[in-house]
C-alpha cells in the first residue's frame, strides 16, 4: 500500500520525475513492462501520474525526498493553462507525456553508471523531466534532437517501462558516442533555466518560461523577414529553429533586429500593403509588439521598432505610438475586421457583442478599437471551434458528438467571445482523445475480435459515450489506434470489452464478495482502499471486470490457506515469514490479502519443499 515505503528501492536519480520513478521501481520488483500494474497494486494510477500530480505518494513508495521529487514532477494549473515543473510556469500545450521522449546517449550514460557501480542498467537508466516540455527540442547535454521513435520497430515506446527499452525488445541506448555536438542556443537556455541555472544575462530572464518561450519563438519569426498580417503558425522542428533563431537575435540585438526589421519593411512594401505600422511590420506591430505590456523586455522590443519606424519614415517622429502616448495602441474597424479573418458583418456582430464597438456606430464611420482587446478576442477564436469544428475533431456525427458533450467529456468553453455559439477548446477535445488511448499501440490492422470505436458500440449495444467514459476511466481499454490523425473513428477495440459496460452488467457488494469467496466487510473496505475497482454510486456499481482483475491480482490468505492445507492463521503466519508483502488487511481490511504472484511461488515453495 502506498503509506510505507518498499523494501525494494532505487537510488534517486536527479532530474527523474515521479512518473519516471515509478517505472524504475516496476522494474526493480521485477515487473518490466508494467509500469501501470504495479502503480495498481501500490495504490496509485499510473496513467493519473502521466497527467500531473502524486508525486507525494510515490516519494513515500521510493523513500524519496517529497519536496525535491515534487519540485521535478508535473503540478498542472487546468485553470491557468500552466504546468508547474522545475520552479518554471510553463504552458500546458508545451507539455505533454502523450509520446515519451527521451535521450539514447543520457540513457547510455546511465548505462555505464550502473555498469561501473556493479548494477543492472536499469536500476539507473531514469527519465529526464525536462524530456516532457516539448519546447525543450534536443538534449542540452549532448546536443542531439530527443528520440521520439524506437529505432527498430519505429513505434513510441511508450511508459510502460523499463526505461531503457523498448516493449519490442530493441535498446533505446544510443550505440554511438554523441561525438562532441553542442547543444543548440535556445535548447541550453531552456533547460538551463528548468533545472535552476539562469545565464543572468538574457532579456528574456524576467519573463515566464511560458512567455520566454513565446517571445524567443516570435523573435526567431522577426529573424526570417518575412511579412505576414497573421502570425505564421509553427510546426516542432520549424519551433526550435526560431527558439534558436530568436535567442541569436537577442545576442545581436542592436544589429540582428534592425536588419531583420528591414527585411520584413521591404517585403511589406513589396506587397503594396498599406502605409503605417499594420501595413509596414503585419503582425509583429499589431498582434505583438504593440501589445507587450511595459517591463524591460517590451520597453526593448516597443523602443526598438519605434526606431526603425521612424528612420524609415513609417511614422513621423511626434507620433505617439509605441510607448508614446495614453491609451494603448488602436486600430480601426476596417484592420480588425481583416484580422479576425472573418467577414465584415459577423467581425463586427462579435466585435459589438464583446462591447468593443459603441452604440450606433454606422459601417462608414471608422473607429478607433483597442488592439489589445482585439488580439485577445482573436486569439480566444483561435483557440476554440464551433460545435462543427468538434465534430470534425472527434471524426462522430451529430447526434454522437452530442452525447459526448452531454456527458461532460469535452464540457463547452460557455458561449464563445462575443457572445457567439457554444464553443469548445481544440485543446481541450484533443486532450480528450489522448487519454482514450494512452499507452495503446498504433496498429495498421485490426487486432483478432477487435472492431473500430463505432462498430463495436453498435455491436456491443453501448452508446458510444459510455464507451468513452469506460476508455477514460481505464474500465477498458483500447487495443489499438489506427496510424494518422487521432479521432473516435482511430480507435480499436473489442465489442467483448464493451459490453461489461452495459449497465445492468453491474454487480452489487454482496455479489462480488460471493464470485470472490470473501467476506463483504472485506470487499467494502478493498473498495475504499482503491484495490478493487472504483467507487461509483449506485447499488451495482461493481464492474465484473474490475472483479475479475482483482481475482487476477490478488490473493485473499484464505486460499493460501487452503492451497497449503492448513488454517489461515496459520497460513498468514508462513506468509508473514516468507515476508510475502500483504496488500491489504487488518485494521483496515478483515481479511489479508497478498499479491497472488508473490504468494503463490511462497505457496509453491512450501508445498515442495
Ligand atoms: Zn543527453
Ligand atoms: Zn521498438
Amino acid at each position: 500500500m502506498s503509506a510505507a515505503p518498499l523494501a525494494l528501492r532505487v537510488p534517486e536519480m536527479p532530474g527523474e520525475p515521479a512518473h519516471g520513478t515509478l517505472m524504475r521501481l516496476a522494474a526493480r520488483h521485477r515487473r518490466p513492462g508494467d509500469a501501470a500494474g504495479f502503480a495498481a497494486d501500490c495504490g496509485l494510477s499510473f496513467r493519473s501520474l502521466l497527467r500531473g500530480g502524486g508525486a507525494d505518494a510515490v516519494a513515500r513508495l521510493a523513500g524519496f525526498d517529497p519536496l525535491a521529487l515534487g519540485q521535478r514532477s508535473p503540478l498542472v494549473d487546468a485553470s491557468g493553462r500552466t504546468v508547474g515543473l522545475g520552479g518554471q510556469r510553463i504552458a500546458l500545450g508545451d507539455w505533454s507525456t502523450t509520446n515519451r521522449r527521451w535521450c539514447p546517449h543520457c540513457l547510455a550514460d546511465d548505462a555505464r553508471l550502473a555498469l561501473g557501480r556493479g548494477l543492472p542498467t536499469e536500476r539507473l537508466a531514469h527519465h529526464r523531466f525536462w524530456w516532457d516540455v516539448k519546447s525543450v527540442f534536443g538534449c542540452a547535454v549532448h546536443g542531439v534532437p530527443l528520440a521520439q521513435t524506437c529505432a527498430a520497430c519505429g513505434r513510441g515506446p511508450g511508459w510502460a517501462g523499463p526505461v531503457h527499452r523498448c516493449p519490442c525488445g530493441a535498446s533505446l541506448l544510443s550505440a554511438t558516442e554523441a561525438d562532441g555536438r553542442r547543444p543548440s542556443p535556445a535548447d541550453h537556455y531552456l533547460a538551463g533555466r528548468l533545472t535552476g541555472i539562469r545565464s543572468g544575462t538574457c532579456l528574456v530572464d524576467a519573463l515566464t518560461y511560458r512567455e520566454a518561450v513565446r517571445a524567443l519563438e516570435r523573435l526567431g519569426l522577426v529573424a526570417t523577414g518575412r511579412w505576414s498580417a497573421r502570425k505564421p503558425r509553427l510546426g516542432g522542428s520549424e519551433a526550435a529553429a526560431c527558439r534558436d533563431a530568436g535567442m541569436g537575435l537577442l545576442a545581436d540585438r542592436r544589429h540582428g533586429l534592425a536588419r531583420a526589421l528591414d527585411q520584413v519593411l521591404a517585403e511589406g512594401r513589396a506587397r503594396e500593403g498599406r502605409p503605417g505600422l499594420i501595413g509596414s511590420y503585419g503582425w509583429i506591430y499589431e498582434l505583438w509588439i504593440a501589445n507587450l505590456p511595459d517591463d524591460e523586455f517590451g520597453r526593448m522590443l516597443k523602443s526598438a521598432l519605434r526606431e526603425h519606424a521612424v528612420a524609415n519614415g513609417v511614422i513621423p517622429e511626434r507620433e505617439r505610438a509605441l510607448g508614446g502616448g495614453p491609451g494603448g495602441p488602436l486600430v480601426d474597424l476596417a484592420t480588425a475586421t481583416s484580422s479576425l479573418g472573418m467577414g465584415h458583418a459577423r467581425a463586427r456582430a462579435i466585435l459589438g457583442r464583446g462591447g468593443m464597438l459603441p452604440d450606433g456606430i454606422r459601417r462608414s464611420v471608422a473607429f478607433p478599437i483597442d488592439g489589445v482587446g482585439l488580439t485577445r478576442l482573436r486569439e480566444a477564436l483561435d483557440r476554440t471551434t464551433d460545435a462543427k469544428g468538434l465534430r470534425a475533431i472527434l471524426g462522430v456525427g451529430k447526434a454522437q458528438a452530442r452525447r459526448i458533450v452531454g456527458a461532460g467529456l469535452v464540457p463547452p468553453v460557455g458561449s464563445g467571445p462575443g457572445g457567439t455559439a457554444i464553443r469548445f477548446e481544440v485543446a481541450a477535445a484533443e486532450r480528450f482523445l489522448r487519454t482514450l488511448i494512452e499507452g495503446v499501440p498504433v496498429r495498421r490492422k485490426l487486432p483478432h475480435g477487435s472492431a473500430m470505436l463505432a462498430g463495436a458500440c453498435r455491436s456491443a449495444g453501448v452508446p458510444v459515450e459510455v464507451a468513452c467514459t469506460g476508455l477514460r476511466e481505464g474500465d477498458v481499454r483500447a487495443t489499438g489506434v489506427a496510424p494518422g490523425r487521432l479521432s473516435l473513428a482511430a480507435i480499436m477495440v473489442r465489442p467483448a470489452d464493451l459490453r461489461r459496460l452495459r449497465k445492468d452488467d453491474g454487480l452489487t457488494v454482496e455479489e462480488a464478495a460471493k464470485a470472490l469467496g470473501v467476506h463483504h466487510e472485506a470487499v467494502r473496505s478493498l473498495r475504499r482502499s482503491g484495490l478493487l475497482g472504483r467507487v461509483r454510486p449506485g447499488r451495482r456499481s461493481l464492474r465484473r471486470g474490475e472483479v475479475d482483475a482483482f481475482a487476477r491480482r490478488y490473493m485473499p490468505a484464505s486460499e493460501a490457506a487452503r492451497l497449503l492445507g492448513t488454517s489461515p492463521k496459520r497460513a498468514t503466519r508462513l506468509m508473514a515469514e516468507r515476508q510475502v508483502a500483504v496488500a491489504a488487511g487488518p485494521p483496515t481490511c478483515r481479511q489479508t490479502f497478498y499479491l497472488r504472484a508473490d504468494a503463490q511461488r511462497q505457496v509453491l515453495a512450501v508445498a515442495r519443499p
